[in-house]
């Protein structure tokens, strides 16, 4: 018996039994590789505009505490439940291990529709939320950042929440914040241009020509617009985008600088244009070069991964691919070239890693040295992987799990079991 349940939990679970199948670790280390350290579940109520109260459930799941602080997005969404953040919370262990940041994973997230709640609330909540929450973070335990449906101005808030309570600035102990406030330049970007950097460099060995090639962004929220922003730069024509509230299409090519700036004032590419509307549930199978699905969980299974007609697959969300579509993706013809979510996406951690250190040390970087320093860090990771999935002949998901599992586990080990 767990109480991390549900479908989400159970896929984190199954690649990692994969993972720890391929390395032979012995079934008794396995929990400890698996379940999450702690576990934390608040109420928040905050009043409402009609002067009523309401109380919204939240959640922060901290996997391992062997590598550092924990590190890991929060989520408002009114589909979260504990065994979403669990499962989120590992793949953000995974990702940091693969890329070499000092930190284990985390995530939190709050069961909220935000189309139902005034800005005023958002506010209420989001500052009680991290109230709630104070026992249990600070910038040397547990460092959280934004991810689906919270942005910049939550992490103002919860920072400036933080640090009323401690009667001083703490800016270290979130990331993802505004540039004004203690944030990094780069970071707001940083998710899609690691998603597009590493797909151009997957198309150069593929001998794919940027200026022929297209590209279809399942998702149009921080990562997917800006990894079609990044893409659309490279000279790929973007023919497809959706969101939660539809999808467009061009085989012309969209004009994504102009889809950027209605999004941005309008909150999602509704109303951007009639003649170009398109049916969502098409998108992922539409041909292109590059598919990058950036919306939620497991939108691929067993089924689409058959029907992709995609050359690479550049997983801007997290844990977009099924254990089963996996299957089917290692088998299939013709072969697609996929970049695993605890890799393709790393590059907003990365980033957030760094907004972190110049925090710490009240020494800030410029723009340039930001992307070098993360395109440095995600082309080792990617190399790296490369040569286990070709050594071991492996899929490249297994081989930047298995990497990121062996670090953790040499490291826990090494440490010892207390007491
Ligand atoms: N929520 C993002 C992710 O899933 C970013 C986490 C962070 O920057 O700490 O990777």
């Amino acid at each position: 018996m767990t109480i991390y349940s549900g479908p989400v939990f159970e896929m984190a679970a199954d690649q990692l039994t994969v993972v720890a199948d391929h390395l032979n670790i012995p079934m008794d280390e396995r929990d400890r590789l698996l379940m999450p350290k702690r576990s934390i579940t608040v109420s928040c109520p905050i009043r409402r505009d009609d002067g009523t109260i309401a109380v919204f459930e939240g959640y922060r799941v901290q996997h391992h505490l062997t590598m550092g602080p924990t590190k890991g997005g929060t989520r408002f969404s009114p589909s979260v439940d504990i065994g979403e953040v669990a499962a989120l919370a590992i793949w953000m262990t995974l990702k940091c291990a693969l890329v070499g940041l000092p930190y284990g994973g985390a995530k939190g997230g709050v069961r909220v529709d935000l189309t139902k709640i005034s800005r005023r609330e958002l506010e209420a909540l989001s500052r009680r939320y991290m109230q709630e929450m104070i026992p249990f973070v600070g910038p040397h335990i547990d460092v959280m950042a934004p991810d689906m449906g919270t942005d910049e101005q939550v992490m103002a808030w919860f920072m400036d929440t933080y640090s009323m309570y401690r009667g001083q600035t703490v800016t270290e102990i979130v990331t993802g914040k505004p540039v004004a406030s203690g944030g990094t330049v780069g970071r707001r970007e940083a998710t899609g241009r690691g998603v597009a950097h590493l797909a151009k460099r997957v198309m150069s060995q593929l001998a794919i020509d940027a200026s022929n090639a297209t590209a279809v962004i399942q998702g149009f929220g921080n990562v997917g617009s800006y990894a079609a922003q990044e893409l659309h730069r490279f000279g790929l024509k973007v023919i497809a985008v959706s969101d939660h509230t539809g999808a467009l299409h061009d085989s012309r090519g969209l004009d994504i600088p102009a889809l950027m700036r209605h999004a941005g004032t309008r909150g999602s590419i509704a109303g951007f244009s009639k003649e170009m509307e398109f049916d969502p549930s098409q998108i992922l199978t539409l041909p292109c070069d590059v598919l990058v699905p950036a919306a939620i969980e497991r939108v691929i299974d067993a089924e689409a991964a058959e029907n992709l007609t995609c050359r690479i697959l550049a997983e801007g969300a997290n844990g977009p691919t099924t254990p089963e579509a996996d299957l089917v993706l290692q088998n299939r013809k013709p072969e697609i070239f996929v970049l695993p979510d605890i890799l393709c996406n790393s590059g907003g951690v990365v980033v957030s890693y760094f907004e972190w250190v110049q925090d710490l040390q009240q020494l800030f970087w410029e723009e340039e040295e930001v992307m070098r320093r993360e395109y440095q860090l995600l082309d080792r990771a990617f190399e790296r992987m490369l040569a286990r999935a070709k050594a071991e002949k492996i899929s490249n998901r297994i081989a930047a799990m298995a990497i990121a599992v062996e670090k953790g586990r040499t490291a826990m080990n090494l440490r010892g079991l207390f007491p």
